[in-house]
């Protein structure tokens, strides 16, 4: 089921029932620290449509031989172990025919119950029980999962009809969180998002910078590589929000889906490692910025970093609630984005997260306009682009250093914009030396679609990211051809 790198060892944490790993001998970006069959890939709990037991494609049948688990039209069997077990013995009579279709929202935890069961699979299976879920009991998501999934499972009768595994409602909290909270999301070839439940990788403690890269291959095996070099007794980390988020936004996020409090070196330093994403601009003083002494939990002072003047918290807070509210009011406008942009600039350093956030708005609005086959972009929308690009991708390098998909796709959307302007001016031929200015631009692109593939390197070629290389190969082709033009054309001047 699972692979480990012999540069890695498993620890145990003496406290809690948890294990990470640790590095026992130096590793280098690209190493791989960690192959992995999921245990379960399965629907999120609240999709409607009804999957193929096998296959994951949508449903439109029922599996002849046991008459519960739905099949698509192309697939006739489903897991054996599964089958049989609504099929013969016990479950066949005592459980209703029905309850999955019924209650669809059950299927991954009756899979993991299943697999559970199995007594070939128990010893993969013994980390889905060992440690409780992390979620808050009677939290709104704990509520929800309570009434759709716990409470039809239990009223079914099915824990008379498991003989290995004791179904408690406890239990099936805790498999309801290794669902919702602590698998990964992974992508069906048909481009809908699953969840893949793995033993080990779901072991992986988080990190705001963490030192790995995760990928998934269309059998959903996942490969974890290392990012960055990682010296002899490190912990390997994984992340698990949105590095682009500013601290407050991350430990918020953090501490409600996977029930972490994060301390890690980004969320500690009030300068977010030297990006300022969460830092406001002094009013007291020119060039001073407002830093929190101590922003785990938001709880220090707000203080200038130049002329020490201080900022009540509540300040802060209201001008967070001011753009958050001013963003719901956009209408995802570009001119409404720009203005908000330009009227809190004022208040917030330019690496700020709700800058960024804005500007990454814009950034998806001109990436859909210059996308958009039946327009020609101008030379003002490229032109912002690239000036987002540039703001955005030191931050990105910033946050997560070393190999990283999100530093790959900031560079392959920079290089097309960057084509796209190089051509555009070219075509204009205003200067007098544009032959030479183009092909620099192009020598330049050479260079950014090379760091872009580098970025992108471990990415399976059937994900998404993968089908980005394909387009990198394409604008490296383009460019060539180009630079091969512009050489001929000098030829026979
Ligand atoms: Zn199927
Ligand atoms: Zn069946
Ligand atoms: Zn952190
Ligand atoms: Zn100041």
């Amino acid at each position: 089921m699972q692979s480990l790198s012999e540069k890695v060892k498993i620890v145990k944490n003496s406290t809690t029932p948890s294990r990470h790993l640790v590095a026992i001998a130096e590793l280098s970006p690209g190493d791989v620290i960690l192959e992995e069959q999921p245990l379960l890939v399965t629907p999120h709990w609240e999709c409607e449509q009804m999957k193929c037991s096998q296959c994951l494609q949508d449903s439109f049948v029922m599996c002849k031989k046991c008459e519960f688990f739905p099949l698509c039209i192309d697939c006739t069997t489903h897991n054996t172990y599964d089958c049989d077990f609504f099929c013969e013995g016990a479950a066949g009579a005592e459980i209703s025919k029905n309850l999955l279709v019924e209650n669809y929202t059950i299927f991954g935890v009756l899979k993991l119950l299943l697999l559970m069961e199995n007594p070939a699979n128990s010893e993969q299976c013994a980390a889905l029980s060992a440690t409780p879920g992390a979620t808050v009991v009677d939290s709104e998501a704990w509520q929800e999962q309570d009434t759709q999934i716990v409470t039809p499972l239990l009223q079914s009768g099915i824990a008379r009809v498991f003989k290995r595994v004791k179904v408690t409602h406890e239990l099936l909290h805790t498999l309801c969180w290794r669902i919702d909270a602590n698998a990964f999301e992974v992508t069906a070839s048909d481009g809908n998002t699953l969840k893949g439940v793995y033993a080990c990788g779901a072991q992986l403690p988080h990190n705001c910078v963490p030192n790995t890269v995760v990928t998934f291959d269309e059998d959903f095996r996942l490969k974890l590589y290392a990012s960055v070099r990682i010296p002899v007794g490190a912990v390997i980390y994984n992340t698990y929000t949105n590095p682009l988020m500013g601290t407050s936004q991350r430990q918020h996020e953090l501490r409600l889906t996977k029930g972490i409090e994060c301390a890690c070196a980004r969320c500690s330093d009030p300068l977010e490692l030297g990006t300022h994403m969460s830092s406001l601009k002094c009013t007291k003083c020119a060039n001073g910025f407002v830093v929190c002494s101590a922003p785990i939990r938001d709880v220090g002072i707000w203080k200038c970093n130049n002329c020490a003047a201080t900022m009540a918290t509540d300040v802060v807070k209201q001008l967070l609630v001011d753009v958050g509210e001013a963003l719901l009011e956009t209408n995802s406008e570009l001119l409404a984005y720009e203005s908000l942009l330009a009227k809190y600039s004022v208040h917030f350093h330019q690496n700020h997260f709700v800058l960024v956030e804005i500007k990454q708005n814009i950034a998806s609005i001109l990436r859909a306009i210059l996308m958009n086959p039946m327009c020609i972009p101008g030379k003002d929308l490229l032109e912002r682009k690239l000036q987002l690009c540039e703001e955005m991708m030191p931050l990105v390098r910033a946050v997560l250093p070393g190999v990283s998909k999100l530093y790959g796709i900031a560079l392959y959307e920079y290089l097309l914009s960057y084509m796209e302007l190089a051509e555009l001016i070219f075509e204009e031929k205003a200067a007098a030396n544009a032959a030479q200015i183009f092909q620099e631009k192009l020598e330049d692109a050479r260079d950014i679609a090379a760091k872009a593939k580098e970025m992108l390197r471990f990415e399976p070629s059937n994900s998404p990211e993968g089908h980005l290389v394909s387009r990198i190969a394409m604008e490296q082709k383009r460019i060539e051809e180009n630079l091969r033009q512009l050489n001929s054309k000098r030829s026979c001047a």
